[in-house]
């Protein structure tokens, strides 16, 4: 086998109890594809890897899914992994600094300054699970070791890769990257029950996650609520344009459809973000559904939003998606 016919038979045959083994992988392949050769004739053959720099990318992976879409990386979600607890413990951190609960990316973020103490211990903290439970596990398959794919002493703050193999992973990074977020997302199937998991996994791949201005929708939610009431408090919006709230959490759904956005107060929209709502609150939203798209019927309004709308009320979609993000 080559090298890189190894590194994907490890990412395939990786068991589904959590997903330490796949950030490891992707940190690695991260690494290599950052890597530049120095030289030709470079004497060594070998490339030293520190595991603090894998724990870097990996912490970023975790507090990223965590932060936007607080996905469960394990089957137990009383007693989370070590590196999700971790990563909590530093978005609480982050949170408590900046004074906001609004997920941000991890570069945005200018975590090591901005928590440069907790950055630090985080980082620690990763290091040592990775040093017990994952370097050199990640090598075993099927209670055998496969060779040739680096060199780690147990313990050892470095593992060792030889440059070609570095260099083909750097080659081979879109096979091997999508072979990685593919194995994930089908662990995080066991453990979660919210839409679009690999799109979700996919947002450490992107610079930005994409949040698209809503504005659009507020001529359809005019047409019901002309006055502008705040759907979670029930006043008027006054002074103020009114903000466009998702009733069912945008971090569960992912998605914004007219069927699950309403107008608020800007104030209540981002004092309840990520709140399950309560019946009342679903029973209201199905009632607005029903009124508004007969409205918006009525004034021959029908596309793709409409359609969506209609759609959403003859399937039940916002009970039933208000039934499974309760988990
Ligand atoms: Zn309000």
């Amino acid at each position: 086998m080559t090298f890189i016919e190894k590194w994907l038979h490890i990412i395939r045959s990786c068991s589904f109890d959590n997903t330490y083994k796949m950030a490891w992988a992707k940190a690695i392949t991260e690494i290599a594809v950052e890597y530049e050769e120095q030289s030709k004739m470079e004497a060594s053959r070998h490339v030293e890897v520190q595991l603090r720099e894998i724990a870097k990318k990996v912490l970023r992976y975790y507090f990223e899914q965590t932060m936007f879409f607080n996905l469960q990386q394990s089957s137990n979600p009383v007693k989370p992994p070590v590196m999700v607890s971790t990563s909590k413990t530093l978005i609480a951190a982050y949170q408590a600094q900046s004074g906001t609960m609004k997920p941000i990316k991890w570069f945005r973020s200018k975590i090591e300054s901005v928590c440069s103490k907790e950055y630090e211990k985080a980082v620690r903290e990763i290091v040592r699970a990775l040093k017990t439970d994952v370097s050199y596990r990640f090598l075993r398959v099927e209670g055998k070791e496969v060779e040739g794919v680096y060199k780690y002493e147990q313990k050892a703050d470095s593992l060792f890769i030889q440059k070609e193999n570095l260099l083909a992973l750097k080659q081979n990074r879109l096979v091997v990257v999508d072979a990685i977020n593919y194995r994930w997302t089908q662990m995080l199937e066991n453990f979660n029950h919210s839409p679009r998991l690999s799109k979700k996994l996919r947002i450490i791949d992107d610079d930005e996650v994409s949040r698209r201005s809503l504005g659009k929708f507020a001529s359809y939610l005019f047409v019901e609520n002309p006055d502008s009431h705040c759907f979670i408090c029930n006043l008027k919006i006054e002074d103020e344009t009114p903000s466009i709230d998702h009733v069912i959490p945008w971090s569960y759904l992912y998605s914004d459809d007219l069927w699950n956005l309403v107008f608020a107060h800007q104030s209540c929209n981002s004092s309840k973000s990520n709140v399950v709502p309560n019946e009342m609150m679903i029973q209201r939203l199905e009632e607005r559904n029903k009124t508004l798209f007969q409205l918006l019927e009525e004034l021959g309004k029908l596309d793709k939003h409409v359609s969506e709308l209609e759609f959403a009320i003859d399937s039940n979609l916002v009970r039933k998606f208000w039934i499974a993000c309760q988990g």
